[in-house]
């Protein structure tokens, strides 16, 4: 079929959009593929909602060919499974919830282990049949905190989801194999760039986890990879072998107040605005969160408080300043630190102060930052502490903290490099977390009840075509593997000329007859406009028909090698089907 864009309903914008900081949110706004409702609520218009269908088709077609079966479950959810695993709870402020007319508790899924754990508990009942793995292409909600870059971190957005179901382990193990191929072959098949590294469970729970992270260095992952092992890990999941001696980065002094007085919760949260404890320029390259505040009254006593910010990894002076709100604060007992073996060694990090009852309002991924104090304990001093750096619990986990490249790899066998990344696919070891939870039973060879092992396994689908927009982008618009494009083929008419409007309308005759995809610019604008847009559009091959066509010439460009092809139109259709195919 031919798509006319004199007919398309398509408005191409020439400004970026006020809101988009990154090139994907720009180019996907700007060529009409998506438009804003909402805060990381988006529409998909024709262009957009083409490519969504084509990153979609290879997710299904690789995991039916995992034998996988497609199912869907409804978004709108009732609140008792999530009850039973707790996630109603745990899952905090990002759990969209809502009541019923009978006041019901309902939420919206963000990710669906409960629901799939009872669909197989409903349904099978006999080892005779596992193992099975079940999957869905739906619309997820999160209440994120800070959505982000359009279709990047949505709101709404659209996850491929599968569950395995397995006997035992090695069954387990088996299908998380199959799907971590899969999703190779998804990602090798889209094109994408992209790193598979250890990574920690994080709300699912359960045990091994790895994630698929492209490269992009606007992802808001850090991962590090020693590039002589092939170790790679998100920093959230790096094991050290022993805790390494603490480095801290850019520790200044605790800037010392001199008010005899206990100050206010707004008092410490303008001393953290206005202390600068980094002793350096924040860059956005910080992960620093934690401020301590080491009270010393003019009795003598002292008394020290934990201030989290609330916040994320990426600070700039601006989030620095809009990041420190009213915090909680906690008091606590200076000999409850000197317990605690990390004061030991001079410094506290955040595990230590939470479980010294310092409630933090950081978001519990994001956690970093070392908090110290200096100077003498002078009596009607007050002093303010915050580092930025690198920060290790007690068995060797560094806690979403900046690693800096050249640190050793824990496997001893080199370097560590640290680059930035966008999750783009996760996968899960979950064991029996959720079936346990609600009794997945199946009667066993020998007549006794299994407890089943499930595995669950993400990909980002709607994320994907604005990782593709990111890696593949050029400064003149979007560029579409042929896989994903919404067209292979974008036809222009360039001339006014009526041969050149009959030609242009043959070429993209006999380029749908081979069974080509069509995009035809038939409208009235001037040349440049369509070229522009063309090249907004990113169809991988643009055929222009133009002034040539009266001396039987037509051009091809290839919007990735960027190179314009001058062809003799009679054979022309077949010298573009064989370079397109
Ligand atoms: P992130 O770390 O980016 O917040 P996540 O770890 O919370 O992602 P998972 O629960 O592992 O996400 O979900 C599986 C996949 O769904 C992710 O790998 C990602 O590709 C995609 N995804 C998660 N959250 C969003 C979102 N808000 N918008 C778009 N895609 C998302
Ligand atoms: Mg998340
Ligand atoms: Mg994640
Ligand atoms: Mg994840």
């Amino acid at each position: 079929m031919i798509t006319r864009l004199s007919h398309l309903f398509l408005r191409t914008l020439r400004d970026d959009p006020a809101d988009a900081e990154v090139p994907s949110h720009k180019l996907l706004v700007r060529a009409g593929y998506v438009r804003r409702i909402a805060p990381g609520v988006y529409s998909w218009l024709p262009l957009g909602l083409r490519t969504l269908r084509k990153v979609e088709d290879v997710v299904r077609a690789e995991m039916n060919a995992i034998g996988a079966q497609e199912i869907s479950l409804p978004a709108l959810l009732p609140r008792e499974p999530y009850e039973a695993t707790n996630r109603w709870t745990e899952y905090g402020d990002a759990l969209f919830r809502l009541k019923d007319r009978k006041g019901q508790d309902y939420l919206l899924g963000p990710t669906h282990e409960e629901l799939f754990a009872l669909t197989v508990k409903g349904e099978y009942n006999s080892y005779k049949d596992l193992p099975v793995t079940l999957y869905q292409i739906q619309t997820k909600y999160r209440d994120e905190g800070r959505p982000r870059a359009g279709i990047l971190r949505g709101r709404e957005f659209v996850m491929k989801d599968s569950y395995s179901f397995d006997l035992d382990e090695d069954g387990l193990k088996k299908s998380y194999n199959a799907h971590r191929e899969a999703y190779q072959k998804i990602f090798d098949r889209l094109g994408v760039k992209y790193v598979i590294v250890a990574a920690t469970s994080g709300a699912m729970g359960g045990s091994a986890s790895e994630e698929f992270l492209a490269d992009s260095p606007v992802g808001e992952d850090t991962y590090v990879i020693c590039r002589e092992s092939g170790y790679a890990a998100n920093v959230e999941a790096v094991v050290t072998a022993a805790p390494p001696e603490i480095a801290i980065e850019g520790q200044a002094d605790a800037v010392v107040h001199d008010t005899p007085d206990t100050p206010t919760i707004a008092t410490l949260v303008d001393w953290a605005n206005t202390a600068n404890v980094l002793g350096r320029e924040a860059t956005a390259a910080d992960t620093l969160k934690n401020i301590l505040v080491k009270l010393v009254y003019p009795d003598g006593k002292t008394e020290l408080l934990g201030i989290g910010i609330p916040g994320d990894r990426e600070v700039d002076e601006k989030r620095l300043e809009a990041s420190v709100e009213p915090a909680e604060v906690a008091l606590l007992d200076e000999t409850d630190f000197k317990a605690n073996p990390f004061l030991v060694k001079g410094y506290i990090g955040p595990k230590a102060l939470q479980a010294n009852g310092v409630r933090y309002l950081v978001d519990p991924r994001v956690v970093s930052g070392t908090s110290w104090i200096t100077g003498a304990d002078e009596p009607g001093k007050h002093y303010v502490g915050l580092v930025a750096g690198r920060d290790f619990t007690p068995d060797g986990t560094i806690e979403a903290a900046e690693v800096r490249d050249g640190d050793p790899s824990p496997d001893g066998r080199g370097v560590l490099e640290a680059a930035r990344g966008i999750e783009i696919g996760h996968i899960f070891q979950l064991g029996q977390k959720y079936t346990d939870a609600f009794e997945v039973d199946v009667l066993g060879e020998n007549g006794k009840p299994v407890r089943l092992t499930m595995g669950s396994y993400g990909v980002g689908v709607s994320r994907m075509v604005a990782v593709l927009a990111e890696q593949m982008h050029d400064e003149k618009g979007l560029r579409w593997p042929r896989e994903v494009a919404p067209f292979d083929v974008h036809v222009v008419i360039a001339n006014k000329d009526e041969g050149a409007r009959a030609g242009a309308e043959q070429v993209a005759a006999e380029l749908d007859s081979h069974g080509f995809e069509v995009l035809l610019d038939d409208r009235t604008a001037s040349p440049g406009v369509k070229f522009k847009d063309a090249e907004l559009l990113g169809m991988p091959y643009i055929v222009v028909v133009g002034r040539g066509w009266a001396e039987g010439k037509i051009e091809l460009r290839d919007r990735f090698v960027g190179t314009a092809e001058e062809l003799p139109a009679d054979t022309a259709v077949t010298t573009v089907a064989a370079r397109i195919r």
